[in-house]
């Protein structure tokens, strides 16, 4: 049986970090437009590194909280069982600080820095600016290497593979708004090979192909569905 675990901003929601859509459409007192596109860097790339700056130095005061152990516990108990892959949208890196490894990062990684100009790809833990030069090119133009609006997600390939072949499919923590990922319960539910799906969310969508939907906080909600699973 192969299991496909697609995680939001929910998931974190219980270790501190702020979701991504308060009650009047901002995040963290920003307007997404202003901190998350293209052109907002392009207009202002300052602020853009800034808001990333901070967010990135939050990580530093947050850690993994009883729904990042039990999918990492989930990926352990199943090698041998089935596939397995947790798919975020999450740009923090509480997943793999769990103990998670199949795990793909479809909006990219606070943690990590691209450079315009070569396409190379940086482990990064402290601040940077439009000053700061590339440690392979020496080129400034460093961004965040994070999906923004307008972008397309990375790793598409496997993760529409692995929803082809999945037969449960778990939506935890996320409001199902941004697509393509707000899409992937209805891919997975077309597979062919009657795919369960799952919903956790202390407030969930309301999306009517949930088979199952367990209203609770990530922190209870996933491992009531690993007992669900049997595991
Ligand atoms: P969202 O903010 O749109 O939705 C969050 C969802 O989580 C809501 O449906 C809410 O009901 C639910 N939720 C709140 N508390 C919860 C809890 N304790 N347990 C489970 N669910 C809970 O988030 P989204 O759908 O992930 O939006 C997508 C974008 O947000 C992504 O692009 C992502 O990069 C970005 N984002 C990431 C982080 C992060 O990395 N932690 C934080 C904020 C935003």
């Amino acid at each position: 049986m192969n299991i496909v675990v697609l995680t939001g901003a929910g998931v974190s929601a219980e270790s501190g970090i702020p979701t991504f859509r308060g009650p009047d459409g901002v995040w963290e007192n920003h307007r997404i437009e202003d901190v998350a596109s293209p052109e907002a860097f392009l207009r202002d790339p300052d602020f853009v590194h800034g808001f990333y700056n901070a967010r990135r130095a939050a990580l530093h005061g947050v850690a993994p909280n009883a729904a990042h152990f039990a999918l990492a516990a989930l990926e352990r108990a199943w090698e041998g069982r089935g596939d397995f892959l947790l798919v975020t949208q999450n740009v923090d890196d509480l997943h793999e600080r769990a103990g998670s490894r199949r795990l793909l990062h479809m909006h990219g990684e606070l943690r990590q820095m691209l450079c315009a100009a070569c396409g190379a790809r940086h482990p990064w833990l402290t601040e940077a600016d439009t000053a700061t030069s590339c440690p392979a090119c020496g080129e400034t133009g460093l961004r965040p290497d994070v999906v923004w609006f307008g972008e397309i997600p990375y790793h598409m390939e496997p993760i529409l593979a692995a929803l082809d072949r999945a037969d449960v499919f778990c939506a935890i923590g996320t409001s199902g708004v941004v697509y393509p990922a707000a899409g992937f319960a209805a891919q997975a539910r077309r597979n062919g090979r009657g795919c369960i799906l799952y919903e956790i969310n202390p407030a969930p969508t309301g999306e009517r192909y949930f088979d199952h939907v367990i209203a609770a906080p990530a922190g209870e909600g996933v491992p009531e569905f690993l007992r669900r699973l049997g595991v």
